[in-house]
């Protein structure tokens, strides 16, 4: 869309560590979205005939650009998101590892393909999957850059355009990204960035694209899909997570100790798959604890671009009392604080480990979405599962214990992903697998073969030669008689 400013009603952006102005942006109207799908259609008619070798040199180049371009685009990430340097990092490798894969993996799902044919000889059938059209795309504040182009990248590379909306507080990441796929030779009309509200923006885009990208809260993912359900078009919500860890008594201690910080508190804690909740075997209860508690204890939190900070601030002044509700909730309800537990000025919250938690507290069941997690300890492996699995969620889990162990536990997990011996990153960087929510943490995944066939629209094409199959002159009973014999003849040749 048009970002000049003049003349429009803006929205300022903050950084939410300092307060002050970074930018500002068009408050964008139902009429600013119309005019991007025109554009945007416009554009995917000429793209669509383009080769997938064309695009991929361009996802190829991007690929580079945004790797060559890292600091600028982390210092973007972090002055609009107040997230430390490391988790800004995990947002431009994720970009990065994005375009590489569907840049060479995207053609092979999407191509046009020879399928069985219902009779060998007598006819041919092909599989193809032209591109929906016009994606839409609406994103959230906690990673600006990667949840905006990450998925716009598959959605491009099988033929379509995007008209996408970021979160109204971390819009310009968005637009940095966009500058940079335009710089790598993406046609300009292609990617439609439109700044504004999710009641106004996101809400016009519902109702014109033909596929719904939404990565949000599953508030808004349920009633959007219901929206989208109206109109019959397909979706993909990746939406909330209460994400659970388990700890046995054969985990390499030392390794979870030093990486459930890491798995809770990334990005703030302001992560769909980060963990909140901690099952921890009671063999192990004590050391676990007191290892976690005192390496919590030294995470250097604080503001700023260096790279030694381990947390930066949450979103804004808002979330951050949202966090502090559901802290003091839980207290009242008579949870323990073993660290933090306290606001640090307007927009930070310490890295917080609770425990004795009962149901009744708000957090027991419920995404808090900022550095806080629960401890409870188990008697066996069995109770661990069943208590990950008691939940409405089903977004991410991780298990730390001994390959076998571990796998075995794996396998009767309730979620989208599974880390073994790590929180979630790897999994998230698994690109080649399917990633997304069970329950209410989702429908539809990113990701693998199903991150780029989701938006295409798939078609059967099959071609006859020689005779018609059932008007082909021949007796009806005859018919019958020949074509029993010829599907007991084929049953276990033509499979
Ligand atoms: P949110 O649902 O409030 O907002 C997300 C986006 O939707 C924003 O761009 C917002 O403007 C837009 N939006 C809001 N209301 C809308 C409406 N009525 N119509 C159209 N668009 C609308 O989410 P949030 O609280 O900002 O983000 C945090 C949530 O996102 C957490 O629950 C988190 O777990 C989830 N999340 C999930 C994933 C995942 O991959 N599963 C990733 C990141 C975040």
């Amino acid at each position: 869309m048009n970002t000049d400013i003049t003349h429009r009603e803006t929205i300022d952006v903050r950084n939410p560590a300092t307060g002050e102005t970074i930018g500002q942006v068009p408050r964008g109207t139902a009429n600013d979205v119309e005019e991007a799908f025109r554009i945007a259609r416009r554009a995917q008619q000429q793209w669509a005939q383009t080769s997938f070798r064309h695009r991929r040199h361009i996802l190829l180049r991007f690929h580079n650009l945004v790797l060559d371009r890292r600091d600028e685009l982390m210092d973007q990430i972090q002055d609009e998101n107040g997230k430390n340097r490391l988790s800004a990092l995990e947002e431009v490798l994720d970009v990065a590892l994005t375009s590489r894969y569907y840049a060479y993996h995207g053609p092979g799902e999407v191509k046009r393909k020879r399928r069985k044919a219902p009779l060998p000889g007598l006819t041919r059938t092909w599989e193809e999957r032209p591109p929906k059209g016009v994606v839409g795309v609406i994103a959230p504040f906690n990673y600006p850059l990667s949840l905006a182009v990450s998925d716009a990248i598959p959605a491009l590379m099988a033929g379509n355009a995007v008209v996408l909306k970021p979160d109204e507080r971390t819009p310009l990441s968005a637009l940095k990204g966009r500058e940079l796929l335009v710089e790598a030779g993406l046609p300009a009309g292609l990617l439609q960035v439109v700044t504004g509200t999710g009641e106004e923006v996101g809400q016009a885009i519902v109702e014109r694209c033909d596929f719904l990208m939404f990565t949000g809260s599953t508030a808004t993912g349920e009633k959007l899909a219901q929206q989208a359900a109206a109109r019959l078009i397909d979706f993909s919500m990746e939406l909330g997570g209460k994400n659970p860890m388990i700890i046995a008594p054969d985990a390499p201690l030392e390794r979870a100790i030093e990486g459930a910080w890491a798995a809770c508190f990334g990005n703030s804690g302001q992560l769909c798959i980060s963990i909140e909740r901690i099952y921890v075997h009671r063999d192990v209860a004590a050391a676990f604890t007191e290892g976690f508690v005192r390496s919590v204890r030294g995470m250097n939190v604080g503001a700023g671009r260096e790279w030694e900070l381990d947390m930066g601030t949450q979103i804004s002044a808002e979330h951050t009392d949202k966090i502090e509700a559901y802290v003091r909730d839980a207290r009242e309800h008579g949870a323990t604080v073993l660290a933090g537990g306290n606001r640090i000025g307007s927009a930070m919250f310490e890295p917080t480990v609770l425990a004795d938690v009962p149901p009744a507290a708000k957090l027991h069941r419920e995404e808090v979405f900022g550095p806080v997690v629960y401890i409870e300890v188990v008697d066996s492996l069995e109770e661990a599962v069943r208590r990950a699995n008691d939940t409405e969620y089903g977004l991410n889990a991780s298990v730390w214990a001994a390959p076998r162990t571990a796998r075995a536990i794996a396998r009767r997990l309730e979620a989208g992903t599974v880390n073994i011996n790590e929180g979630y990153a790897p999994a998230w960087s698994a690109l080649d697998a399917p990633m997304g929510g069970w329950k209410r943490s989702g429908a539809g995944r990113r990701h693998g073969a199903h991150g780029i066939t989701k938006f295409t629209e798939p078609r059967n094409v099959t071609e006859t030669r020689g005779m018609n199959i059932m008007a082909n002159g021949l007796p009806r009973e005859r018919l019958a008689d020949a074509a029993a014999a010829a599907l007991k003849w084929g049953r276990d040749i033509l499979r």
